[in-house]
């Protein structure tokens, strides 16, 4: 992706307001506050609506809703699924999809069991080299580091790794944990959900840079809905390239703060979509919805 000039048009000038937040996480996965706390907060900073993305779990959903139906916060459905394509890491975020689908409820089912079982398989390796790290260690971080990789920086961060070689031992047993959809399987699962699906933060800094136009537009043939724009990794003229590649392949444009509950991360609300965007992300989850889903897409 050549970053362009800042167009006379840019995305980002003389914004509208921000009516909804799309990138949110809570307990579920590594955010700071349960989902009605989430809710609460949204309310607080008078935020009409936000979607609740957790890494690749539902089960904080319900609470959320429910929260926003006693606060009067519009809550979109949502989740955060972790995928690869074409040697990167890839978020791929999914909106306003149908609760209880049993083809999502199952990958993630599978997805999370795959993840317990390479937890337990580390445990044993590091009993085996004579560490005492119990499952109540890991208790005390489950509820808020559901996935290996999450569970693996929380010991790390309270030194209950000892040495590079520990760290090596368990990351190796981790890594067959961790989810293994690609980009389109992870696409092709929000869409049998009925819902919608955006690649996030395309522009945060990897390994191999932002993601190119052309990845981007394969994604996009493999039914990818938006781009997510707005987002705190990305400076405003990465933004700009960015909405004006959705432009061009015809994709939603999204955005959200990815609140976390950290000190260092933007207010919650910050970042977002204005009324016009929320109401094409609206309106394409009503056609798919109603649609019958391609499965091979
Ligand atoms: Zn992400
Ligand atoms: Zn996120």
């Amino acid at each position: 992706l050549t970053i362009a000039n800042v167009a006379p048009h840019s995305a980002l000038r003389a914004r509208p307001a921000v009516v909804a937040d799309l990138h949110t996480h809570t307990t579920y996965s590594d955010g700071r506050l349960p989902p009605a706390e989430l809710v609460a907060a949204a309310a607080a900073a008078r935020l009409p609506a936000l979607a609740v993305t957790d890494h690749d779990v539902v089960s904080g959903l319900a609470e959320a809703l429910d929260a926003g139906a006693r606060l009067g916060v519009e809550v979109l459905p949502g989740i955060e699924l972790s995928a690869h394509w074409d040697g990167r890491v890839c978020h791929i975020l999914g909106y306003a999809f149908t609760l209880g689908n049993p083809a999502l409820d199952a990958a993630l089912a599978a997805a999370s069991a795959r993840a317990r079982a390479a937890t337990a398989r580390g445990l044993e390796l590091l009993r085996a080299r004579g560490h005492a790290l119990t499952a109540e260690d890991l208790d005390r971080y489950r509820a808020r580091y559901r996935t290996p990789t999450m569970l693996l920086l929380a010991m790390v961060q309270r030194r209950l790794l000892r040495s590079r070689d520990d760290l090596r031992t368990l990351l190796l047993a981790l890594r067959g944990g961790a989810p293994s959809w690609t980009a389109a399987e992870a696409i092709a699962l929000i869409h049998r959900a009925g819902g919608v699906a955006v690649l996030a933060h395309p522009g945060r800094r990897g390994r191999r840079g932002p993601f190119p136009a052309a990845t981007i537009a394969a994604l996009a043939a493999r039914g990818l809905d938006g781009i997510e724009v707005y987002h705190p990794a990305h400076a405003d003229d990465l933004a700009t390239a960015y909405a004006d590649l959705a432009a061009e392949l015809g994709l939603l444009t999204t955005g959200g703060s990815d609140w976390h509950g950290r000190a260092h991360d933007p207010a919650l609300g910050s970042l977002g979509v204005d009324a016009h965007q929320f109401a094409a992300l609206r309106a394409r989850a009503r056609t798919r919805a109603g649609a019958p889903t391609n499965p091979t897409s």
